[in-house]
């Protein structure tokens, strides 16, 4: 059976894509069978994944509305070793349209039961909102990745998403847990950081991953190519960190 995370935040440019397509590929390269839906109309982490979103013939907005199974509209990225259900910006128009829609927010859950047993590891990169389609996401994982930044409104940002995620676990999805706090563009040698870094494990303890993604240039040079990190340039520190983090997941999800 497939273990299902989103990796959301409401904030953009706080490094979800970037986690999303990174931990995708460390988790094939460890020989996971993996499989990546973009939940976001903005397509990065399908492009991101070597797949150009101007020309899929099918993408997730096909499977929300139910034209289309995941079967039908992934493809397989040979460079990067993963599965990718990818998104365009007709995903936008899904929200509009499912609106009338019975239990709206279980299209992307019902979708990924029939492919339950071809995947190791379904990850999800959420858009930067608490919106319907992130609502998918939340209704079909059994738990949320948090990237996040250490600074000064880190921890405020968080409760409205600690709120959404209790109200989701309450009302829709009693599976839903935060499976952990990811720290990403860390760069100890500022104070303000490491000071917000350990207030995180203070409040969240055991929530708070090992793994310490640090800023590095070469993560944010590889979607220019098509790539994650991890593939365009595997050595990279960046790219380590987040090979390590695959297998932190590993562990983790046996503890689950
Ligand atoms: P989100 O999906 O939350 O909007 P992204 O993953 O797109 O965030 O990241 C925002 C920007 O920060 C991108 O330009 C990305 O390349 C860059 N970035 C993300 N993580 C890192 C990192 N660890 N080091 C350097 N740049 C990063
Ligand atoms: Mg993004």
């Amino acid at each position: 059976m497939a273990k299902i995370f989103c990796v959301a935040n409401q904030k953009g440019g706080v490094g979800k894509t970037t986690t999303t397509v990174n931990l995708a590929a460390g988790l094939a390269k460890i020989g996971q069978r993996v499989l990546m839906v973009d939940l976001d109309p903005q397509g990065n982490a399908t492009m991101g994944s070597g797949v150009d979103k101007r020309s899929m013939a099918l993408s997730v907005y096909d499977v929300l509305l139910e034209s289309a199974s995941v079967t039908e509209a992934a493809t397989y990225s040979e460079k990067c070793g993963y599965h990718v259900l990818g998104a365009n910006r007709e995903l936008a128009g899904a929200e509009v349209e499912l609106v009338d829609v019975e239990r709206r927010e279980r299209r992307l859950k019902q979708a990924l039961a029939a492919v339950d047993g071809e995947y190791d590891f379904v990850l999800i990169d959420c858009p930067p909102s608490l919106s319907m389609l992130t609502l998918n996401g939340l209704c079909s994982a059994h738990g949320v990745i948090v990237p996040m930044q250490c600074e000064y409104f880190a921890l405020e940002g968080l409760t409205d998403l600690v709120n959404t995620i209790k109200q989701v676990h309450a009302n829709l999805n009693k599976d839903l847990q935060i499976i952990g706090l990811l720290r990403v563009m860390y760069d100890p040698r500022i104070t303000l950081q490491s000071q917000v870094s350990d207030q995180l494990k203070a409040h969240f303890g055991e929530k708070v991953f090992d793994t310490v993604i640090p800023r590095n240039v070469r993560l944010a040079e590889a979607p220019s190519y098509g790539l994650p990190g991890v593939v365009f340039d595997p050595a990279a520190r960046g790219s380590q960190a987040f090979i390590g983090f695959a297998g932190e997941m590993v562990e983790r999800i046996q503890k689950m």
